[in-house]
């Protein structure tokens, strides 16, 4: 057994965008102790966003976007072990147990360890040919697949279905998606905007079925052959993509004894039931002021700026440490959130802007701020055209803005959103209103 006893040291779970964030983040901020990397995959950490994008596209080399350069972790001086997974934590000796056999001591643990992909459960799902798409294996997979073969279905409208269901219209296959609920991305996007994406992907020449769900698959010599709807409709298919959301991966938090709740628990410090123990991304459930409930993000810009917070509330709570004493940068840059300073409790909550994109096909998605059932919507620009924004008040009050192909109207609405200032439905809705000098009128914090 090889144990580390620095009294002094930062190690982090999972080597994903908020993993990678966290340790540049500490170091920018004048972390000088000890830091630990740990991953289970064993690639350099790349971004995921491009797998169900560009990544897929035809005639394009696949080759994965590194999330920092190939000699960040000598440049950071990180201890980075990939290919291993922490199979167990003991908070009483403060010590993570490694798959390899090592055991790691720890002042400060970090929980990033991202979600998985939900698997189906209908007869005929393990069959060859089904695939998800969440790491650079599996993207590796499809890519690979996408030459051979001519008709593909995917289960479930959601984004990350959808995108790939854009790539490979764009590729010359025939799409078939099948989604249970009645308009795509329902979860996430207002009624109008949910209802443009079903045309637009019909443009796209996908065949979008809105209330079937999976009943089962069809399979011949163990590789899938249809798929077969709730509705009894039978699809014809050579592969199968499925897209029916992740599940925050709890599994060492909770075996730890931590609070969990649809993700593992922390306050406004990204701090766990453990106050040695951090968790942040996909994995965390935080109490979210822009939602007005605990909840948990799945995006790169949660995963990025929550490690920011988490970073700095290390730092401020170390005892007889002076925090900040980096390049100050990274915690000034956060809208809602004090400079590092005092203890992790005086930081203020994490309450960065929560924003959101995606590509599909043509169409570029940007959201600024959290769309929420019931919202009053109003249209900027034209749908027609394909460059319009929808922005979303609750009792007159602006709280989410979703723009297709205008990324002016994103960049104001994040400005407006994060400094709070006022905008009426008639401001929004008239195309002479200059949203872009008006958000202006306040210091950009995005
Ligand atoms: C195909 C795809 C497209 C996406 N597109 C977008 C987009 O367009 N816009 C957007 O904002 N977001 C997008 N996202 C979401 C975004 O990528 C995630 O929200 C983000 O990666 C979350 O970062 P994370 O660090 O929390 O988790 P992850 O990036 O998942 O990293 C967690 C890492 O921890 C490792 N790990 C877990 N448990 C252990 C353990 N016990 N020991 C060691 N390692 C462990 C995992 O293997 C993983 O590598 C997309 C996601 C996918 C999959």
């Amino acid at each position: 057994m090889n144990a580390i006893t620095t009294p002094d040291n930062v190690v982090v779970v999972g080597n994903g965008q908020a993993g990678i964030q966290l340790v540049d983040s500490l170091r920018k901020e004048g972390y000088t102790g000890a830091i630990t990397l740990i991953g289970e995959e064993t690639h350099h950490p790349y971004q995921r966003p491009p797998l169900s994008k560009d990544y897929l596209a035809a005639g394009k080399d696949p080759v994965p976007l590194p999330l920092r350069p190939e000699k960040f972790f000598t440049t950071h001086d990180v201890d980075a072990r990939l290919g291993v997974r922490v199979t167990s934590i003991d908070r009483t000796a403060r010590t993570a147990t490694l798959d390899d056999g090592t055991t790691l001591a720890y002042s400060t643990l970090v929980l990033a360890t991202g979600a998985a992909n939900r698997e189906l459960a209908v007869p005929g799902a393990d069959l060859a040919g089904i695939h998800g798409l969440r790491t650079l294996t599996d993207a590796q997979a499809l890519h690979a697949r996408l030459d051979t073969v001519r008709s593909v279905v995917v289960i479930g409208a959601g984004f990350i279905g959808l995108e790939f269901a854009a790539a490979a219209r764009a590729r010359g296959l025939d799409v078939t998606v099948l989604e249970y609920a009645d308009r795509p991305m329902g979860r996430a996007l207002t009624p109008v905007m949910s209802g443009f994406f079903a045309d637009a992907h019909g443009r796209l020449g996908v065949t979008l079925r809105l209330g079937e769900g999976i009943a089962s698959f069809d399979g011949d010599n163990g590789h899938v052959t249809a798929a077969v709807s709730t509705t009894g409709h039978r699809y014809p298919t050579d592969l199968v993509l499925v897209g029916v959301g992740v599940t925050p991966r709890t599994e060492l938090a909770a075996a730890a004894g931590l609070d969990v709740d649809n993700g593992i628990v922390v306050d406004g410090s990204l701090r766990t039931s453990d106050p040695n123990i951090y968790a942040l991304g996909d994995c965390a459930s935080f109490p979210n002021t822009h939602a007005g409930t605990r909840t948990r993000l799945e995006s790169v810009q949660n995963a990025t700026d929550q490690a920011r917070h988490a970073a700095a509330a290390i730092l401020a709570s170390r005892p007889g440490k002076e925090p900040g004493s980096g390049t100050g940068v990274e915690s000034g840059s956060m809208p809602g959130s004090e400079p590092a300073g005092g203890t992790g409790a005086e930081l203020g909550g994490y309450a960065d802007l929560p924003w959101f994109w995606s590509n599909q096909g043509p169409l570029r998605l940007q959201i600024a701020g959290l769309v929420a059932p019931g919202d009053q919507t109003v249209l900027r620009g034209n749908p027609a055209e394909e460059k319009f924004s929808v922005f979303c008040f609750r009792n007159g009050t602006l709280t989410a803005v979703e723009s297709v192909n205008q990324p002016a109207d994103h960049m104001a609405a994040r400005r407006l959103l994060a400094a709070g200032l006022p905008l009426t439905p008639e401001q929004a809705a008239d195309p002479d209103f200059d949203l872009k000098a008006y958000s202006k009128q306040q210091p950009a914090t995005v």
